[in-house]
């Protein structure tokens, strides 16, 4: 999508700090981070949030959560957090699914 923030990190017309790439999907570190370790995990294609994730198109979160596995291995973080907000209500500030990675010490309670 020509107005998607992370569509335009994936074109690379945006600079970010890559953690991991491959053809379908990119981990770059959030721009504010709101842990020590806060990364973000998109597939490359636009998909606006979790509510359009459907049978056709759910292996990219498969994919997602593998890559997510080692990529905190290869970084050594054992604990860490995922959290995809869907909705204005949840937090979901860019509408371009993304599961954010936190870790690099104790986090905070939540549910
Ligand atoms: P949301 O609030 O939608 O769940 O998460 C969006 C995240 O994207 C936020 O944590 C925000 O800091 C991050 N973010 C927004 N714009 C950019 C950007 O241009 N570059 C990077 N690296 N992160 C961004
Ligand atoms: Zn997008």
């Amino acid at each position: 999508m020509s107005d998607c923030v992370f569509c335009k990190i994936v074109a690379g017309e945006i600079p970010s700090k890559k953690a991991y790439e491959d053809e379908q999907v990119l981990a770059f570190y959030d721009i504010e981070p709101k842990a020590p370790v806060h990364i973000l995990v998109i597939p490359k294609q636009h998909l606006a949030g979790a509510a359009e994730i459907t049978a056709e198109n759910s292996a990219v979160v498969a994919h997602v959560f593998e890559v997510i596995a080692r990529l905190t291995r290869g970084l050594g973080l054992a604990d860490y957090r995922v959290v995809t907000n869907n909705g204005a209500d949840a937090g979901q500030t860019v509408h371009h699914l993304h599961f954010h990675v936190l870790a690099g010490g104790r986090l905070g309670e939540m549910a």
